[in-house]
């Protein structure tokens, strides 16, 4: 071994020791007699120390010549510290070196690579292994480290089986683009990669493997956002001969193990919400349980009385955030202009301030007179101090606004601590979407998902009324992981794919290969995937996902470091049987 010890480990206790260290040079400080050498490693950072008069002289030329990164030896004695600096665990020692044997030069580094650093964003991710030697950086992966291994802890201690599935499959509907790879030997044919392994593990629970998981890479062709990558990755799941019940109470104990292993913190227990109350309470179906603001609905109390807008209005509906009646003038004529930028796209905001003195003050003043505002305050079980703001229009529209604004405020008023952690589970999701652009249904999980026995009736009917055997797994707002009970019979999934608009053809044609499966003895079955990558950020406190990735992309799906995605040599297409031609 070129070292005896990490860069993070000598302490008080081994002074006197011969040392040899091996890491990169994160810091000179040079006093003219007098060097000082900041070593770093994974495990944390040792002060090197070369002095006039006990250190040879030409070591401490050797020494004056280090920049920064260089990769060095150096051996040595452990002293303790004259001045001893108790922000790391190394802080009380340094070493004396007798010898430094350069390993590699490196050129200056393009930003400084320590916790605080003067890179921007691109050229962090340019030179992105870099930037991964940062502290702050690389705790973010260890992190994700230990959510693999307990994971995988976990997962095993229950049973479950890590089956690998392929990568080049045909496409599976998640509801994005493929990916699409063109193959060689099948000229003119393509894979398409996987939006997730789903067709996979049912067809593992049709060889009787009971419980399925597996750590794997998903790939949607979507547009990207903090929480988006093209790659992504999953913890994906499924039982056999479950119902819903097992698969909350198997998964909730998933998160519990990991929140305590990697935490250290005892879950509270995880509430239950249906898709319709989270819709009416907080237009969303993604709640931040972390604070109550929820919706109330003002029609009956708000209507009749004169004001055109709210009488013109499906809904008129509005949260009361406590303590905020003092937000001055400047504050809601901000909040205003928030609720009115296009991507809210609310026409106005109407506030009731109800003061400390009791008495309340509105924005609609002139037609609604104080009993009327008392009468509100008192559906929204407002007291002196709050602050309510009501949005009108149509119902879809307008509780989408409030839930983008019930968030605004909570994040004002300071509701949203990154160290408190709410989990809900999101029931009984509606099977179908309606899709304005294409005119027709969508599967609102994926075309597996079952319905409710008790609403088969109505997919003749009343499509869009009927609910799925569906559920989501939510925490501070961020959807964690989503998952359903599956069809296990031909008969069911092909009414399915009819009612998503397949002929029987198209339905034979891609899923054939399932739907003939379900004819071999397919067990009742279910399951559920995490995000992997989001559920680290919100470990981690953060919002993008990109910092818990080795090698992200960035939000063009572009990787800047090795400059992919690439034009390929004319041999490489010629081999394809791929001509290019860029529509204009
Ligand atoms: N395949 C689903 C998804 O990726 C998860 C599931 O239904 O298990 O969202």
């Amino acid at each position: 071994m070129l070292r005896t010890h990490s860069c993070g480990e000598l302490r008080l206790e081994h002074v006197q020791t011969k040392v040899k260290l091996a890491g990169w040079v994160q810091r000179v400080r040079n006093k003219g007699g007098l060097i000082w050498v900041d070593l770093r490693d994974r495990y944390g950072v040792t002060q090197l120390i070369f002095e006039e008069g006990s250190t040879d002289k030409a070591l401490l030329e050797k020494a004056a010549q280090l920049g920064r990164e260089f990769v060095i030896q150096a051996e040595g004695i452990v002293i303790e510290r004259t001045s001893k600096n108790d922000k790391i665990p190394t802080g009380s020692i340094e070493i004396k070196v007798d010898s430094l044997n350069v390993l590699n030069p490196a050129k200056v580094p393009p930003f400084i690579i320590e916790d605080e650093t003067d890179g921007g964003d691109d050229l962090r991710m340019k030179y992105r292994y870099l930037d991964l030697r940062r502290g702050v950086v690389r705790e973010k992966l260890q992190l994700r480290h230990r959510m693999m291994q307990e994971t995988r802890k976990y997962m095993d201690a229950a049973n479950f089986i890590e089956v690998e599935t392929p990568v080049l499959i045909k496409s599976t509907p998640e509801g994005a683009r493929d990916f699409v790879v063109p193959s060689r030997v099948n000229p003119g044919e393509f894979y398409a990669l996987p939006q997730s392994p789903q067709t996979f593990k049912q067809l593992l629970m049709v060889s009787g493997f009971d419980r399925y998981f597996q750590i794997v890479k998903c790939f949607r062709d979507e547009d990207l956002r903090a929480d988006r990558q093209p790659e992504f990755t999953q913890i994906d799941c499924e039982m056999s001969f479950v119902e819903q019940e097992d698969i909350l109470s198997t998964f909730e104990g998933l998160t519990r193990h990991l929140f305590r292993e990697v935490k250290g913190i005892e879950l509270e227990e995880v509430q239950r919400m249906t898709f319709a109350e989270a819709m009416k309470f907080y237009g969303n179906d993604k709640p931040d349980l972390r604070f109550d603001m929820k919706f109330v609905e003002l029609n009956e109390l708000t209507q009749g009385k004169g004001f055109g807008i709210f009488d013109a209005a499906e809904l008129v509906v509005g949260i009361c955030a406590k303590g905020a009646a003092e937000y001055t003038r400047k504050q809601l004529d901000a909040l205003t202009d928030w609720v009115k930028r296009p991507q809210i796209g609310a026409k106005g905001l109407v506030y009731v301030k109800y003061n400390a003195d009791g008495s309340l003050k509105s924005t609609v003043d002139k037609f609604y007179s104080s009993e009327d505002l008392q009468s509100w305050a008192d559906a929204f079980g407002a007291e002196p101090g709050d602050l309510m703001l009501v949005l009108s229009g149509d119902a879809k529209t307008v509780r989408k606004q409030l839930s983008e604004l019930r968030l605004k405020m909570g994040e004002e008023l300071g509701l949203r601590d990154r160290t408190v952690f709410k989990p809900l589970w999101v029931v009984d999701f509606p099977l179908f979407e309606w899709d304005e652009e294409t005119q027709r249904y969508h599967a609102m999980h994926h075309p597996f998902t079952s319905p409710k026995k008790e609403d088969i009736a109505l997919l003749e009917s009343d499509p869009g009324a009927v609910r799925a055997n569906a559920y989501d797994l939510v925490i501070n707002g961020v959807e964690i992981g989503g998952g359903s009970i599956r069809i296990h019979d031909r008969p069911t999934q092909q009414l399915m794919f009819k009612h998503l608009g397949f002929s029987e053809e198209e339905a034979q044609k891609q899923f054939g290969f399932l739907m003939e499966a379900f004819e071999y003895g397919a067990p009742p079955h279910g399951g559920i995937a995490f995000g992997f990558d989001r559920l680290c950020a919100i470990f981690g406190g953060s919002d993008s996902i990109r910092d818990y990735i080795a090698f992200p992309k960035n939000n063009s799906g572009r990787d800047v470091m090795i400059d992919s995605p690439s034009t390929i040599a004319q041999d490489q297409l010629e081999e394809l049987s791929i001509r290019v031609q860029l529509k204009k």
